[in-house]
């Protein structure tokens, strides 16, 4: 099989001067992804990497760089997906992890559980052989310097330059059609300490099922649960694959090919999920996916989204 790996720094106003931070971050995202799946290797390990290059980038709400929470500390949610036995590993509230895709992986590779949270999951993380990091490591001072003004005045997207949330993901299928997909972030600026929106559920900002297709969340988090969005895109993805060639009335019938439908299923069902988002819930995000065979899909209903995916002549395509 082909392999296929797409990848998001977050959907919110990215401002003019954030886009080529932004870009280079999806690129370096994609190139560390890649490298791993275009000599064989597997998608769990092009999903880590491409992750912790993200996490590792101050300009994304993941890792080092993270949005403080109301006391002025950064704390951590991820989760990864297995899309052939629909397991996931994921972690949450976490204070003292530098990569926190990391230990979402030693979750699922590890844990007899699914979610492990607060101390308990850096308990683990410990026994694991990870090593803790110092809860002031992973404080950017944009983000420090945010988190003052909006103490000093209120919580406003203008302390941080208009660009409040920058959620990551990646998806991933490797040569042996494996497929999973993560998703990793610091949550929202001046949250209450111990919110955990949906980024680290299982459903809501991740999922991943082989039969279908895996995605990769961000947004308003307590909209995104209530539409359990990851989990919508993927049902959308089942049904939409067989419904979209027949539906489409409006396309001549001598240019529709399988793969042409497929390719255009993949991006309906992700339009389709944010519609949903912005229709039942009036909130605000964005999503990636690859549908089971490869095919990239992205949408969102913010001003922008910085994104990027392998195209299919092995290009790198990164957009804000
Ligand atoms: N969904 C994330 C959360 O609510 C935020 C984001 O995607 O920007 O924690």
């Amino acid at each position: 099989m082909k392999p296929s790996l797409i990848v998001h720094g977050g959907a919110w106003d990215i401002p003019d001067e954030a886009v080529e931070a932004c870009n280079a971050g999806c690129r370096g995202a994609l190139e560390a992804g890649w490298s791993t799946l275009s000599r064989g290797g597997s998608a769990l390990d092009a999903v880590e990497a491409a992750i912790v290059v993200l996490e590792n980038d101050p300009v994304f709400d993941a890792g080092f760089g993270s949005h403080l929470n109301l006391d002025g500390r950064v704390e951590c949610d991820a989760i990864v997906m297995n899309g052939a036995t629909l397991r996931g590993g994921a972690v949450a509230a976490l204070q003292h992890i530098r990569n926190p895709i990391r230990l979402a992986r030693a979750v699922l590779e590890h844990c007899p559980h699914m979610m492990l949270v607060g101390e308990g999951a850096e308990r683990f993380a410990k026994d694991a052989g990870m090593a803790l990091c110092d809860p002031e490591e992973l404080i950017s001072e944009a983000e420090r310097e945010a988190w003052r003004l909006c103490s000093q005045d209120k919580h406003a997207a203008a302390h941080h330059r208009g660009h409040e949330q920058g959620t990551v993901g990646a998806v991933a299928i490797d040569a042996q059609g494996k497929l999973f997909a993560g998703t990793s972030t610091g949550g929202t600026c001046c949250k209450l300490p111990g919110r955990v929106g949906d980024s680290p559920l299982i459903g809501c900002g991740c999922y991943a099922d082989s039969s279908a297709g895996g995605v990769s969340c961000t947004g308003y988090g307590e909209a995104i649960m209530k539409i359990v969005m990851a989990k919508t895109a993927t049902d959308l993805l089942r049904s939409g694959r067989n419904a979209f060639c027949v539906s489409d009335s409006s396309r001549d019938p001598a240019s529709l090919t399988p793969q042409s439908c497929a390719a255009d299923a993949a991006m309906l069902a992700a339009r389709e999920a944010v519609h949903l988002l912005g229709s039942r819930t009036h909130a605000t995000g964005g999503l990636i996916l690859l549908d089971c065979e490869g095919n990239p899909g992205f949408a969102f209903n913010t001003p922008r989204m910085a994104y990027g995916y392998v195209a299919a002549d092995g290009s790198f395509f990164t957009a804000v």
